[in-house]
């Protein structure tokens, strides 16, 4: 059976709630390059992520549901500032390593490296950490 590659994603969460999703719906997926991303996260973007792939048969159908699923998730993100749902996840440049991020990692522990990733707000600009989605109503 041929595979392709549907989606690549940073982070083995992100992946894995996209197979789960998936494979509700009664479509197989493996996750590519699991092991190189779970492993070292800095190589992330050196293979390009962790590649969701699924049968070339599914994969519209795969297509559609994961498109449905971000639309969802959108939703679920609030501005907690003004309350906006125009929000996008976007990658802010990985700090380099100097004094000032030692200094935060040792107040802040290891929650001051694993954010590279922020919501932005397009309506007040405001910038909040990706935080755990508020649950489903
Ligand atoms: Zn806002």
């Amino acid at each position: 059976m041929d595979f392709i590659l549907l989606n690549s994603y940073n982070n083995y969460v992100e992946a894995h709630i996209a197979k789960g999703v998936l494979e509700e719906q009664g479509i197989k997926c493996w996750l590519k390059d699991e092991n190189t991303v779970t492993i070292d996260p800095i190589l992330t973007n050196a293979v390009g992520g962790i590649k969701a792939m699924v049968a070339k048969a599914d994969a519209q159908k795969a297509w559609d549901i994961l498109t449905e699923l971000k639309k969802e998730q959108k939703k679920a993100v609030v501005c907690p500032k003004c309350g906006s749902h125009n929000i996008e996840l976007v990658s802010t440049p990985r700090k380099a390593v100097n004094w000032l991020s030692a200094i935060s990692t040792f107040f802040l522990g290891d929650y001051a490296l694993a954010i590279d990733k922020v919501n932005h707000c397009f309506d007040c600009r405001h910038e909040f950490p990706d935080t755990e989605q508020s649950p489903p109503e």
